[in-house]
């Protein structure tokens, strides 16, 4: 079986009908690229850059950020690499940069909302990106993002950043695409809106399956209300493809969802058009990709959309998968 997989490394990847989609990688360092790489990712649709905050004893610099940046640009080869901009707070702590002690962190100050109050750190790396576009093909997104006027004011930060690289005579990409993570619920209901302003959704079910069951996986005793194949989550994911692809835009997975194998059959059967997931999962998905079919994929989707429980939508799915 890995045999097989090793074949697909530089292969397309296709349906059984010949639907092509793509699958990328996560990383967390420039380092990952070359993982990326081995495993036939055919770009990175995650990169975590918190690892430059919390891998440094104080906040890092447009320069040392530039660098990081650069180097998984170029790494990739002129595939697509979406860089997720800063996404500290909930579990994720900096020494140097003391939060308030909340009630609620997962409710709290975070990712984009500290971005947003914070705008020295957030221009500061939006302007390394900005400077490190012009090497390869990137991308830029925000996280937690709950609200229209949060990624309005989000994108006018970054315009303006990039307007004042360019009078400075710095070279600039001009075909950035700037999106966002699809993780608040609240988001999700309103993805028609926000399909207008966002050239691409990237669906991070961590948070989004938490947010919506209101359940922590890492607690024992309601993590088993953790259920990326209920019903709920799977209309939540199909409203956000839709609503992307209403406004000729694309919607991406980068939750550990995206590499499930029970899930993909239905995420291709909703027109998912992005898989992002851990390297060493590519290779099986694609092999997985293969044996599908897309009609009867998408008769599976809509099927499961309509079941009550998750228990049914997974019976569904094996049976269709044996
Ligand atoms: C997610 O929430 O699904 C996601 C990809 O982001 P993170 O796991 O980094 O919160
Ligand atoms: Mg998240």
């Amino acid at each position: 079986q890995k045999a097989e997989w090793k074949l697909l490394k530089n292969a397309k990847s296709v349906t059984a009908d010949g639907k092509i989609v793509t699958l990328a990688a996560n990383i967390g360092t420039p380092d990952d690229v070359l993982g990326a790489v081995d495993n036939g990712a055919e770009a990175v649709g995650l990169f975590r850059s918190e690892f430059l905050y919390m891998n440094s004893a104080e906040l890092p610099t447009e320069d040392e950020q530039f660098e990081a940046y650069k180097k998984a640009i170029e790494g990739m080869n002129g595939k697509q690499v979406v860089v997720r901009t800063m996404d500290i707070g909930g579990d994720k702590k900096l020494p140097y940069l003391p939060l308030p002690e909340e009630e609620n962190p997962f409710l709290g100050y975070r990712a984009i909302r500290i971005s947003l109050d914070r705008q020295d750190i957030f221009r500061t790396q939006l302007r390394a990106l900005l400077r490190a576009s012009s090497f390869g093909r990137l991308a830029i997104m925000f996280p937690m993002i709950a609200t229209v006027n949060e990624f309005k004011q989000a994108k006018a930060i970054f315009e303006e950043e990039k307007a004042k690289l360019i009078a400075d005579g710095t070279k600039v990409s001009d075909d950035i695409e700037v999106g966002m993570m699809m993780e608040i619920p609240a988001a999700a209901m309103i993805a028609d809106k926000l399909a207008k302003y966002a050239d691409f959704f990237s669906i991070g079910t961590n948070d989004l399956i938490g947010y919506t069951m209101a359940a922590d996986r890492g607690n024992e005793r309601v993590s088993y209300l953790y259920q990326p194949y209920n019903p709920s989550i799977l209309r939540l994911v199909k409203q956000i493809i839709d609503a992307s692809h209403a406004e000729g835009k694309w919607t991406g997975m980068c939750g550990e969802m995206a590499g499930d194998q029970i899930a993909v059959p239905l995420l291709a059967g909703m027109g998912l058009d992005e898989f992002s997931m851990s390297a060493t999962s590519i290779l099986k998905t694609r092999s997985l990709m293969k044996k599908l079919d897309t009609s009867k994929m998408k008769d599976l989707a809509d099927a499961a959309l309509d079941c009550e429980t998750a228990e049914e939508v997974t019976a569904l799915v094996e049976k269709y998968t044996k």
